[in-house]
């Protein structure tokens, strides 16, 4: 069944995994601590001890490589019981410090989207993270001069998006939201009335996934590519 997105007057695009890489450099952090840690645990161990710091620690940190890089040495404090040197926790210190400092890369056909739906859209990105570190990314991928607005979460719930939606003066049925992640940018807009289309990233947080069960029934597109895009918005 083809969408109608005839009602659509702005379309808000998610920023980690939708316009640019990020969850890869997470992967590689955790590699390279888990080799780092490597004399307390098991890589495997190593990799599920993380992830349940980094949840515990989320309603203090919230999400971004700030919270991550706390985990790494709450963690590496933890598995050593007290006794991890210095030199490793200046060396997760590093680690996160250059997850930070990365080049953008953006994803395939960005800009060439943006470029053509901002002359008929208001654009707007959604995205949770550090604001810092979303900020300073937004400027060095060179994209900012495609969106009306930037909105930094630090939860993307229906009722985040809702009162988003609320101050902008958006109507939900008019609005679109684009991005990688069903449990964050698609499920919630479609429970409140608006439309959502999935790009999936090949490598999905654990935090981020939804069941089977979860995104049942709901309606929205999903696409391989975002210049798919493209040909549901010719005009
Ligand atoms: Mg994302």
């Amino acid at each position: 069944m083809e969408v109608d997105y005839s009602n659509i007057k702005v379309i808000g695009f998610d920023a980690d995994d939708t316009l640019w890489v990020n969850e890869t450099y997470f992967r590689e952090a955790e590699e390279s601590v888990g080799q780092l840690l490597s004399h307390y645990e098991t890589p495997n161990k190593i990799d599920q001890e993380l992830f349940k710091m980094e949840i515990v620690n989320l309603p203090t940190y919230g999400y971004g490589v700030k919270g991550f890089i706390l985990s790494m040495i709450e963690l590496a404090i933890t598995l050593s019981n007290g006794t991890v040197s210095n030199t490793i926790i200046s060396k997760i210190l590093d680690i996160g410090k250059d997850m930070i400092n990365k080049p953008i890369e953006l994803l395939d056909g960005v800009e060439d989207v943006l470029k053509v739906l901002s002359k008929d859209y208001k654009l707007i990105v959604a995205t949770k993270g550090d604001l810092l570190d979303q900020e300073r990314k937004l400027e060095k991928s060179g994209l900012l001069k495609y969106f009306h607005h930037i909105e930094v979460l630090s939860e993307k719930h229906e009722s985040n998006y809702t009162q988003l939606l609320k101050r902008l003066e958006i109507k939900p049925d008019s609005f679109l939201m684009i991005g990688n992640s069903l449990k964050s940018d698609i499920l919630p807009l479609v429970k409140i009335g608006a439309q959502a289309i999935h790009v999936p990233f090949h490598t999905t947080w654990q935090h981020e996934t939804v069941t089977k069960k979860e995104a049942n029934g709901s309606d929205y597109k999903t696409i391989e590519c975002l210049t798919e895009i493209l040909d549901f918005f010719n005009s």
